[in-house]
């Protein structure tokens, strides 16, 4: 099958009256969600947008926001969704790069563009007339729909192509895995400028499911929304669960919250600890932009016994590790490598990217991971961060996640450094805790006791800050240069 009727349209039309979305103080139905994108689209027709256009969205989390969406889904239009903590700079470098026609911002973020006539605010589209311009009544799956850069944290980013295949098979395997009950209802606090976002909304609208929504993670509110039962799913990064935890105190959550979908990056085994005591259903799973989110995750039954790991691959979708072109045996590392309808077409404007990332049908993900004898992948580190010190590989993250164990650490961040007897040894970089006091012998100390001699880091250096691109992610390419700083206040203690 490759056409299928406009998602929102059918969605309005199968179960009218159901609850689509509510930010808290709006609660819309899925017939007035499609009232609205409808009233939206007649609007952005109206601007001049035309099937086939890329349109760029600068917006914070809002229902507007996927109205929206949809309403460039009504035109054939393709949204290119920009995340709102970039700099005009780097905004603009993404307009030229896909070549937007237009950009709808929200009313305060108008003026990073620097006047460029394509910016259409919120309120100005919104005061646009509405032209007569027929609807989408059905989307092709092969066709994109949405085009996100990646995060950027190994190099320049790249435009991924997002097909409406892409966003429908992501939203079945999740829910082939995870299951659909009747009283469900997903929270989105994590960007929809983002993949995990933007799949809770695509989710919503297939499932006939609500959704919460928060314009920014409040760990409080989001504790009571759960306290309260009103959320049963939320999708959440190490960070945030952490707050939640934290302020969660002694409480435990009830039992109609079913899932907490945790992604984007290695979770810090203390945290899943410290959630398997709490009683915190915590799926661990594995995904980047190229995947329309999650492509392997942890099923219910293994959360426990499988600590640590990211899961299986979600149905129909395959995974193999793949070492010196071959594949892999049971716990030997290599690069990881997907397969499925989920997994992008490839980049904007990047044939030999797309190239060298997709072969034979295969995505190489750039990722380094095992997978163990039942099948089960552990995601170690990525390929460009991974340290060879005489010979041993040594992977960023498991030095970090030691690191954040000892109660003195609040961040961490490991990188290689030439050297002349080993190639490369591992420094680290790490912020204290507030008002904490390790020193630098300490902490080695505390690795010499978790890792093997060649991973300790040869140098530990204090800072205020990580480098952190707009996603939060760490930029380990960057560490380098906080060192002179960091001399600089070593030799001033
Ligand atoms: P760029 O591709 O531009 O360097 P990025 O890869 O950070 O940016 P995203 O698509 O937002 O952009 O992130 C996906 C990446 O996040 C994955 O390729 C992987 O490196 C990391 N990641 C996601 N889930 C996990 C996980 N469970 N464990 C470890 N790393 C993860
Ligand atoms: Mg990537």
């Amino acid at each position: 099958m490759t056409t299928m009727p406009n998602w929102l349209k059918q969605r309005a039309f199968l179960t009218p009256e159901r609850t689509a979305i509510s930010d808290g103080e709006r609660t819309k139905t899925f017939t007035e969600l499609y009232e609205a994108a409808a009233s939206w689209a007649r609007r952005l027709a109206g601007a001049g947008i035309k099937e086939g256009d890329i349109v760029a969205l600068l917006m914070k989390n809002s229902i507007e926001m996927i109205e929206i969406v949809h309403a460039l889904f009504f035109l054939g239009a393709r949204a290119l969704l920009q995340n709102v903590r970039l700099t005009p700079y780097e905004l603009g470098w993404q307009l030229d790069d896909s070549g937007a026609r237009f950009v709808i911002a929200d009313d305060g973020f108008a003026d990073r563009f620097g006047g460029d006539e394509r910016v259409i605010t919120v309120s100005a589209l919104a005061g646009l007339a509405e032209a007569d311009v027929p609807l989408k009544e059905t989307y092709h799956l092969d066709e994109t729909a949405t085009i996100m850069y990646t995060s950027g944290t190994t190099g320049t980013p790249k435009g991924v192509l997002q097909t409406y295949g892409n966003h429908w098979w992501s939203a079945v395997g999740s829910v082939l895995n995870l299951g659909l009950h009747e009283r469900d209802c997903w929270l989105a606090a994590v960007p929809l400028f983002h993949i995990s976002g933007l799949s809770i909304a695509m989710r919503s609208v297939i499932y006939g499911m609500p959704m919460q929504l928060q314009t920014s993670f409040d760990a409080k509110a989001a504790n009571a929304l759960i306290m309260d039962g009103k959320v049963t799913v939320m999708s959440v990064v190490a960070a945030m669960l952490q707050r939640m935890v934290v302020e969660l105190g002694g409480e435990r959550y009830p039992d109609t919250f079913r899932c907490m979908l945790l992604g984007g990056g290695p979770a810090p085994k203390p945290l899943l600890e410290v959630c398997k005591e709490k009683g915190i259903p915590v799926y661990q799973t594995y995904g980047m932009t190229e995947t329309a989110s999650q492509i392997v995750t942890l099923a219910p039954e293994y959360s426990l016994t499988k600590l640590g790991s990211a899961g299986k691959p979600l149905f129909p979708a395959e995974l193999r590790i793949v070492r010196d072109g071959k594949p892999a045996a049971p716990y030997e590392a290599g690069e990881i490598v997907v397969k499925g309808p989920n997994v992008t077409k490839g980049y904007l404007h990047r044939p030999e990217a797309t190239e060298q990332a997709i072969r034979d049908g295969w995505f190489y993900t750039g990722d380094i991971g095992y997978v163990d004898e039942e099948g089960f992948l552990y995601v170690l580190d990525r390929r460009s961060d991974l340290i060879i010190s005489g010979g041993e590989n040594v992977y960023p993250a498991e030095i970090e996640a030691v690191l954040l164990a000892h109660p003195d650490v609040e961040e961490a961040g490991v990188t290689g450094m030439e050297d002349e007897t080993w190639g490369q040894v591992p420094y680290a970089f790490v912020k204290l805790k507030q008002g904490a006091a390790a020193d630098e012998d300490e902490l080695k100390q505390f690795c010499r006791g978790r890792l093997a001699k060649y991973k300790v880091p040869a140098r530990i250096y204090f800072v205020h800050a990580l480098p952190r691109n707009a996603a939060q992610k760490l930029l380990r390419r960057e560490l380098k240069t906080l060192i002179p700083e960091a001399e600089k206040r070593a030799s001033q203690l």
